[in-house]
Order: structure tokens, then sequence, then C-alpha cells
């Protein structure tokens, strides 16, 4: 059963042209997305959880810079980087998330611990760090979190009432939220998604990276889905779930369900983006409705596929 294992990340989707980028920057996202895709496989193949390997996975994608999620946070109006995660199994639906948080190298680990440990399932602010510390979970100050290009980026809006999903410039749409789906040789699939949400958002914004059945969904009778994309068109249509639930109730298989939420759903009320989704059978899908979306996956025969661009 070691081999009987497929998994799935994004490093968020936009619009990524080829072309517009040098091709060193394209091989930098590509080796990443390679690292993040061999360290969830290794933790499949020596028979670890799907739950473990998809923490695994987004920890490697978020102590990259070159992504929105963690190390690579984008501002906050206030300069600082406030970031959401969570995690779920789909062995028992158990999850944890976590959002506004500060200073944790790794808030996917934190979500982890919160479906784990804490009795509940959504921590936020100063009590989710309170929590990380009595937890022991690593924290860093803000210079790690420090990034030129971001701040960059942060500096052409800071003065103006408007913020940006990561990289956008006016319809230049670019989501670096991460994220990642796994069935492990046991047939249990997990899910998890990690963010530093908006560039310059305030007033304590929070996308649906963090909402379980919004950004992100695990259900081992179903699948496992991590959402990236224009967060609040995303709650509103709580995509993730919606995936799961077409394939429940409306009998479509996981690629019919992805596609139909993607290209026809969530885009009808204006929402753009993508996901990635993983069944109890293995079959995966990665739709988008934005020009690109940085992924990878391994199937169940073993090849592989990291990917950008349409
Ligand atoms: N969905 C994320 C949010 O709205 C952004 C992204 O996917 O990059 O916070």
């Amino acid at each position: 059963m070691k081999n009987q294992f497929a998994i799935a990340l994004h490093g968020g989707a936009g619009t990524l042209v080829k072309g517009m980028m040098t091709e060193e920057k394209e091989h930098q996202y590509k080796q990443a997305l390679k690292e993040a895709l061999d360290a969830g496989i290794e933790v499949l193949s020596k028979g670890g959880s799907a739950l473990d390997a998809v923490e695994t996975t987004v920890r490697v994608l978020e102590d990259c810079p070159l992504f929105n999620a963690g190390r690579g946070s984008v501002f906050t109006a206030d300069g600082l980087h406030e970031m959401d995660a969570s995690i779920m199994d789909g062995r028992n639906k158990e999850a944890g998330a976590v959002s506004l948080v500060q200073h944790i190298k790794n808030p996917i680990s934190l979500a982890k611990a919160v479906m784990l440990h804490s009795g509940h399932v959504f921590l936020a602010g100063k009590g989710a760090e309170q929590f990380a510390k009595e937890q022991g979970l690593e924290e860093c100050g803000d210079e790690y979190f420090y990034d030129e290009f971001r701040y960059l980026q942060w500096q052409e809006i800071k003065d103006s009432d408007s913020f940006q999903l990561d990289h956008s410039k006016s319809k230049d749409f670019k989501f670096g939220t991460v994220g990642c789906v796994a069935l492990d040789g046991e047939g249990n699939l997990a899910a998890a998604t990690s963010t530093g949400g908006m560039t310059n958002k305030k007033f304590g914004r929070v996308g649906d990276s963090p909402m379980i059945g919004a950004g992100t969904y695990a259900n081992n009778e179903t699948c496992a889905v991590s959402c990236t994309g224009s967060g609040e068109y995303f709650i509103r249509g709580v995509v993730a779930y919606d995936v799961s639930a077409l394939m429940e109730f409306g009998r479509k298989s996981l690629i019919e369900a992805a596609d139909e939420v993607i290209q026809k759903r969530v885009l009808s009320i204006g929402g753009d983006g993508g996901l990635i989704a993983v069944d109890a059978n293995g079959n995966i899908a990665m739709p988008f409705n934005t020009e690109g979306m940085y992924r990878a996956c391994r199937y169940m025969d073993g090849s592989t596929e990291i990917e950008i661009y349409r």
C-alpha cells in the first residue's frame, strides 16, 4: 500500500502569463514547488499520514520567501504581517485554524496544534499567539518576515485605501497563498492552506484560507480541497465544501465537481482563483479560472507534474 498515495500542492493563482517572469525566476518557483512536493512525497512513501504530509509540505512553502505565507507574507496597512492558516483531517473531520497571527514561523503547525490540543477549532490574534507560546511553537522577529519586494509592493499603495491580493497591479491579479492536499496509503485524506492575506489589508480583514469549508476542507468520503483566489468570493461560495457537496449530493466525480465550482459557480459571483483537490481514489483536480496557478502533484502511478501556466 505504501506507494498508493497521491498529493497536490499550490502556491497561488493569478495573472501568470508565460514570458512575464524571467527564466531565472520561473526556475526558482519550479524548484521551490519541487522541493515542497518532494517533502510531502517523502512523508507518504514512508507510510506517513496525509495529515503529516500536508503539514510538512506547507511548512516548506511557508519557509520560502517566494510565496505569500509564513516568511513571505505580505505587509498589512500597519506594516505588519498577519497570517492565516487552516488544516483538516478527512478521517474524522477534525479541523484547526488560526487567523491574524504574527511572528509565528509556521502558522500551519499552529493550526494543527489548535486541532489536536486546544479543544477548539479556530483561534485568532493575541489568543492564538498565547496558545502558540504554550505549545512551544517557533517564533521569529519582524526581520525574518521582511522581504524587499513585498515592502515595495506595500509602499506603492500604503497611503491609499486600496488593498491588493499579493502581487496584483490593477487588474493584474496574483495570489500567493499556499496549500496542499493528500491521500495516504491508508486511504485517508487531509488538506491544509496558509496565507499572509492581502497587501495593505486593514480592520482585521480575514480571507477564506483559515475558514473551514471556504478555503480548506477534507472528508474521507469525498475529497480534500485547498483554495487560492479572491477570498471574499471564496467565502461566499463556500468553495471547498461546495466541491465535496457536489460529489456527495450531486454524484459528480472529483474532476467534474472541481471544474463546475471554479469555472461556473464561483466565477458567476465574481470570484477568481483556483483550487487543488484529491479524492479517495487518488484522482487529482487542479482547476483555475485565472491565467495561471503555481501547482505541482504526484499521481498514484508515481508520475509528477510541476506547472505554472495554462
Ligand atoms: N485567498 C487568499 C485570501 O483571500 C488570497 C490568496 O489566495 O492568495 O486571503
